[in-house]
């Protein structure tokens, strides 16, 4: 379909969107469609009319305009053209009709590089180049405003020491050394980015504590190189130059403005000293290109490290030896501002229930992926529903959307913004819905079944999440729903796919923006995204040559991003009952009850959790008991709107029952008991509990298992009570 005759239709669609809505209230539809969870059956009828309007709107063709404007430069957080994108988002939102559109201003703790080197001084002498290399074919890589290699946040120094190899950097490489008389105190440790992930602020606090004076951590091409296939320009893997950038702040222990933690750094606030902020590092870092590192590694002549340290360049990789260098970082750390665009659609019936949706704008250099294949989806997700809108579609509840800064410092605007407006948010926030990236894989190496729908959810909003994938056309031509379950089978290397209930990642670790929300606020979360190869991440290559060419040339990743983004908002919306799975939400803790005791199998002869395993039963049949009654009544349409009302309050109330007020036993901004992360950015379930029983602390792990009891029970009782009041009315 050209764009032209799109646009028609979509006016056209809506037109009769509204018309069916009215004629919708005065009979019932003939044909019973098909349900909806939360919906009644009259209401289903006129979402799915709405959500085939709302559909029919995204154009892959707009969002690659919207990838080509927000990738045009480097626009890192606290940069003169990061801050015009803030006003370009916040423009082009009420353009497209968005109501209360605000910039949020934040005074936060930034790090920016003044100057940075190194130099091998020992056997030969080498000056690392720490820049990328340009390409004919992609005039986007010979700009010169793109920066060259730095950490956020890292130490400024000036270090001579002894080069030591530590494979990824973990406490258990350390640990090696030491078995092998090899000790990194005031030395300079050459670490490799690692598969899988581990957060780079987790190998600065491990080589912090093991009193290594600097820290450089490189790209091995096993990795993300040649060593997976083939290299940018070709394909989607990093050539020998790219550089991983990135910040290495601690913000697993407390995220945001390292000198505000727990509050907002609204302006004029209060900001401690740089010295007592914990998430700030304390020795200077650098990221490397493979071929920067190479040189070091070639000339080490001590011992040779065991086979799997080894990684794919051509040479035998040693613990160390005979390498010596000099690593002189100089960061210009000072107060900058940074920016959240804030807008909302007002919702016609229920404007104090919101539903958040979030992406972050800054990048380390493009951001072709990271974030702005996530900005360009959220773009045209905003056109769309405020076209909607403008031909008078209002949602029921209010839809919001922030454009974040500086996630890539440290979660920083959505923390700042979240610390700012907790209390209306643990009251009013429904759900946050975060796309980071949208299309983080290559759609050219897929493989027919294409790009895979990796998304993540609390346990309670996965059933929904997946009903509405059934709804989505994706880039195939086929639902979103078949899609995910093909990619599923083959990522799993299984000969069927999995249940429905096992599609969504119920684990949620940390790295992105959902953070503030799920772990200090206590409110639901959903992450989206494609995944796929891709070997460029925050290097300048990550760019649009690379997502038009090799990423998404048709963008129809994109446009289905946006599809998926907006139908679980639109549900969110204008659900009659949340569609919240408390039953489901109770199979999953089982779950991790029973991996946590698998992972652990000391620990019962230590601690009972046999107590546990009954709450979470108990919480299980409380949740399907109201799902089943409350679910019969709206389909039979007995339900009265004051009545749903009060059981939508309580059904919010039970996700802000797993917070503790005091936090997790060392890291008190961290107060959810169900979610949390570990340093390197891994999910991590029953946090307390876990770190407890990981420690063999037996009494903080009994004490950690009865706040557990405790919410459970709390929550149990809730849903009880709520559906005993729901049924008394409905006699
Ligand atoms: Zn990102």
């Amino acid at each position: 379909m050209s764009l032209r005759s799109r646009h028609f239709y979509v006016f056209f669609s809506c037109a009769f969107v509204l018309a069916l809505a009215l004629s919708a209230q005065q009979k019932q539809p003939e044909a019973s469609p098909t349900p909806i969870l939360g919906f009644s059956p009259q209401h289903a009828t006129t979402e799915h009319q709405l959500e085939s309007a709302f559909q029919s709107i995204p154009s892959p063709e707009k969002a690659r305009e919207w990838l080509r404007a927000f990738t045009a430069e480097p626009h890192p957080a606290a940069s003169e053209r990061n801050n015009q994108l803030a006003d370009f988002v916040a423009e082009e939102w009420r353009k497209q009709g968005w109501e209360d559109v605000t910039l949020r201003r934040y005074d936060v703790l930034h790090s920016r590089p003044r100057s940075v080197s190194l130099e091998m001084t020992e056997p030969v002498r080498f000056t690392a180049s720490l820049r990328e290399d340009a390409y004919d074919i992609d005039p986007d890589t010979k700009n010169p405003a793109a920066p060259g290699a730095y950490f956020g946040y890292s130490a400024s120094g000036d270090v001579i020491g002894e080069v030591v190899y530590a494979h990824s950097g973990n406490p258990e490489d350390y640990e090696l050394l030491r078995k092998n008389g090899i000790s990194v105190r005031g030395k300079i440790v050459l670490v490799r980015y690692s598969n899988p992930y581990s957060y780079r602020g987790f190998k600065a606090l491990t080589a912090e504590r093991e009193g290594a004076a600097a820290l450089l951590i490189y790209s091995d091409p096993a990795e993300d190189g040649s060593a997976r296939g083939k290299v940018f320009p070709d394909g989607p893997w990093g050539p020998e130059s790219h550089i991983q950038r990135g910040a290495i702040t601690y913000d697993y222990i407390v995220p945001g403005d390292p000198t505000t933690p727990g509050w907002a750094s609204v302006p004029g606030v209060k900001h401690i000293a740089p010295e007592e902020a914990r998430s700030l590092p304390k020795i200077p870092a650098l990221p490397l290109s493979w071929r920067d590192a190479k040189p070091l590694l070639e000339n080490m002549n001590g011992p040779e490290a065991p086979k799997n340290w080894q990684g794919t360049l051509p040479i035998a990789y040693r613990f160390g030896g005979g390498v010596k260098a000099r690593v002189k970082v100089d960061m210009d750390t000072s107060i900058q501002p940074y920016t959240v665009v804030e807008a909302r659609l007002r919702g016609g019936e229920l404007p104090d229930e919101w539903v958040l949706l979030g992406n972050h704008r800054d990048a380390w250099v493009y951001g072709a992926v990271d974030p702005s294949s996530g900005t360009a989806s959220m773009m045209e997700l905003t056109r769309s529903l405020g076209e909607l809108k403008q031909s008078g579609m209002r949602p029921r509840r209010t839809i919001m959307v922030c454009s974040w800064d500086g996630e890539e410092y440290a979660l920083t605007g959505s923390t700042e913004w979240g610390e700012q407006f907790a209390d209306d948010l643990k009251k009013k926030l429904v759900a946050y819905i975060n796309v980071d990236e949208s299309v983080a894989g290559a759609a050219t190496t897929a493989g027919p079944e294409g790009l895979s729908f990796s998304p993540a959810a609390v346990a309670s909003l996965a059933p929904m999440l997946v009903e509405a994938s059934k709804d989505v056309r994706a880039a195939s031509g086929k639902s979103l729903y078949e899609a995910w379950r093909a990619t599923s089978m083959r990522d799993l290397k299984a000969s069927s796919p999995p249940f429905d209930s096992a599609l969504v990642e119920t684990r949620i670790g940390s790295g992105s923006d959902h953070t503030v929300f799920l772990n200090h606020l206590g409110r639901p979360v959903i992450n989206l995204g494609f995944t796929g190869d891709y070997g460029v991440y925050h290097s300048v290559y990550d760019d649009y040559y690379w997502m038009s060419h090799i990423g998404d040339p048709t963008f129809e990743y994109h446009v289905a991003l946006t599809r998926i983004w907006g139908l679980v908002a639109l549900r969110l919306a204008n659900a009659d009952i949340l569609p919240f799975d408390f039953s489901f939400n109770a199979s999953a803790l089982e779950q991790f009850l029973r991996e946590l005791e698998q992972d652990n199998r000391g620990a019962p002869r230590r601690l009972s959790l046999k107590w546990l395993h009954a709450r979470i039963n108990e919480f299980e049949k409380a949740g399907s008991l109201m799902r089943d009654a409350t679910a019969r009544d709206l389909l039979s349409g007995s339900a009265s709107p004051e009545k749903i009302q009060q059981l939508n309050q309580r059904l919010l109330q039970v996700e802000s029952n797993w917070l503790d007020p005091a936090g997790i036993p060392g890291r008190p901004w961290f107060q959810h008991l169900l979610y949390s992360s570990r340093y390197t950015y891994a999910h991590l379930e029953f946090p307390g509990l876990t770190e407890a029983v990981e420690k063999q602390d037996w009494k903080l792990a009994g004490q950690q298992a009865a706040l557990l009891e405790k919410a459970l029970k709390r929550n149990t009782e809730l849903l009880r009570s709520a559906r005993s009041s729901w049924e008394k009315k409905q006699k």
